[in-house]
């Protein structure tokens, strides 16, 4: 939870804002609270608008005199210093990601931290082999002329980050726009403001060059993030979070017709048909519906099985939410957390009310735990399944962002494919099927950025990643990434 501070508590750590090479104070600062147990991690110092002012300025001033014009080895081995970087700081990394998140350090260890200095990584070695398109060609008066392309960056690059993910989400934008020459202005989710921090301290003790990476704390409206989505020195910005906030920055960015990519929201179908492997179907629905406590964009919120087998899906599923260990991360034995805030629980919460106001039978859970102890100060809630909905109700319609799905069985599968449709979203979708051709089939007719089949969250980051629909605008990802965050210009000469 974050919430604005005017008295400055002690013994808590302060997270400043990285401008120029420098960290400096705000001229207010904000409460960062662990969802954990409600106690204060730290004090954030809020960005105001001078503040984003300056770091615009020394990025575009880095872009311009070193960063732009620095040889492409020099930036990638500086993007693999920085890799190297956060692992050799990676136990603080996983502890500061768990406890603002509250995500079991069993995950960010696996996944945040690792995948956050594979980023870069992954970007660094991309971009030492990205090509560009030459095409001769013939003029009406029998002369040749010869087309070529040129990649050049967008300059300064400005980056608006969610929660749910931070640094994993933060750096697949960052990676790839230094990559390509750009500098970077980071506005890391209020929520989540300690591992951008301390990515600005492995950048600053690597010795990327100041100015080249920028990171202003701060809220949406009327804070750092509109700052930065209004800001006529932003070339480029790349945004993750709700569509409701994409529309909002969309409107802010208009004025400057920036080139914005967008990763939005989703309500994402899982389908399972009767002749699935089962016991994989069970695990993988297990973690694509509760991992992370069901804050991933990519969560399947709702479940579709095939008759034969709804009955048995649903007691197996419920099985696994009804022993599921829910405690604090630093227990190695705890599989979910609390969700981010109670802010966020009393939206999820008030989603388990409106399931039950809408005739919906509660499989399991649809209330919050008490456990009698500090955990109580959090923001837990059950892991949740529903049954029983139609499609055109809200709980069926709208992204929920918590760990609960509903089910709902089918006897065709163009019935399927006709629900997982039904939705204004078309980020992810899961089959599960042991049918070659109908795994061909299906995935090519639900409408979603991506689908898997028999898995879940399995990522090659150089394949194209996005949504359709309200899902977001834009692919990032391997090439794709690279092509968002450079201007591709062409050069006709006659010869
Ligand atoms: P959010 O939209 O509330 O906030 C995201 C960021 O936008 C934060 O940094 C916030 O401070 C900033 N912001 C809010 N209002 C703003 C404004 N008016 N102008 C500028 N900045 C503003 O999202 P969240 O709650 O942090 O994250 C959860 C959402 O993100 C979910 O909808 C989820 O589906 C989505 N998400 C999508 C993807 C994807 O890849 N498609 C990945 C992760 C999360």
């Amino acid at each position: 939870m974050a919430s604005r501070t005017t008295d400055t508590p002690h013994n808590v750590r302060e997270l400043r804002n990285y401008v120029g090479g420098s960290f400096v104070d705000g001229t207010r600062t904000f409460d960062n609270i662990t969802p954990v147990d409600g106690t204060l991690l730290a004090r954030v110092h809020e960005a105001d608008q001078a503040t984003v002012d300056r770091a615009v300025l020394a990025a575009r001033e880095t872009y311009e005199k070193v960063w732009g014009r620095m040889p492409v080895e020099g930036r990638a081995k500086l993007l693999y210093a920085v890799a190297d970087g956060i692992e050799k700081r990676f136990d603080e990394f996983v502890a500061a990601e768990s406890a603002d998140t509250g995500k079991p350090r069993s995950l960010s260890s696996h996944l945040d931290i690792p995948r956050g200095a594979a980023n870069f990584r992954i970007f660094a070695d991309l971009i030492k082999s990205v090509g560009t398109e030459c095409y001769p060609m013939d003029t009406p008066d029998g002369k040749g002329a010869l087309n070529y392309t040129i990649r050049q960056p967008h300059g300064v690059v400005g980056v608006i980050s969610p929660w749910n993910l931070p640094l994993l989400l933060s750096t697949w934008k960052i990676a790839p726009a230094m990559a390509s020459g750009n500098c970077v202005i980071l506005k890391p989710s209020e929520e989540t403001p300690t591992t951008a921090t301390l990515l600005a301290e492995v950048m600053h003790e690597v010795g990327i060059p100041p100015g080249a990476f920028n990171v202003v704390h701060g809220f949406g409206p009327n804070s750092a993030g509109e700052f930065i989505a209004r800001h006529r020195g932003i070339d480029a910005l790349t945004f993750t979070g709700e569509t409701r906030t994409g529309s909002e920055i969309m409107r802010s960015a208009s004025a400057n017709v920036k080139a914005l990519s967008f990763e939005l929201g989703g309500k994402n179908p899982a389908i399972v048909f009767a002749d699935c492997d089962f016991d994989a179907a069970i695990d993988g629905t297990t973690r694509s519906v509760f991992a992370n406590c069901g804050q991933v964009c990519l969560s399947s919120e709702r479940v579709y099985v095939e008759r034969p087998i709804f009955d048995r899906f649903v007691a197996a599923l419920k099985a696994r939410a009804e022993t599921m260990k829910i405690g604090r991360p630093e227990d190695a034995s705890t599989q979910m957390g609390p969700l981010i805030s109670r802010e966020h629980r009393d939206k999820v919460l008030s989603y388990y009310t409106l399931a039950k106001a809408e005739g919906a039978t509660v499989v399991t859970g649809g209330g919050a735990p008490r456990f009698g102890d500090e955990r109580d100060g959090g923001a837990y809630v059950d892991p949740t399944i529903f049954t029983g909905l139609s499609e055109a109700s809200r709980v069926q319609k709208e992204e929920i962002f918590g760990p609960v799905c509903h089910i709902t069985p089918f006897d065709r599968e163009e019935d399927a494919v006709r629900m997982a449709n039904d939705t204004d979203y078309g980020l992810a979708a899961v089959i599960w099927t042991t049918n070659l051709t109908r795994a061909h089939r299906v995935s090519q007719q639900v409408l979603a950025g991506i689908t898997w089949v028999n898995c879940w969250f399995l990522r090659d980051l150089r394949t194209p990643f996005g949504g359709m629909k309200l899902s977001g605008i834009g692919r990032e990802g391997g090439q794709h990434a690279l092509n968002f965050y450079s201007e591709q210009r062409n050069i006709c000469i006659k010869l």
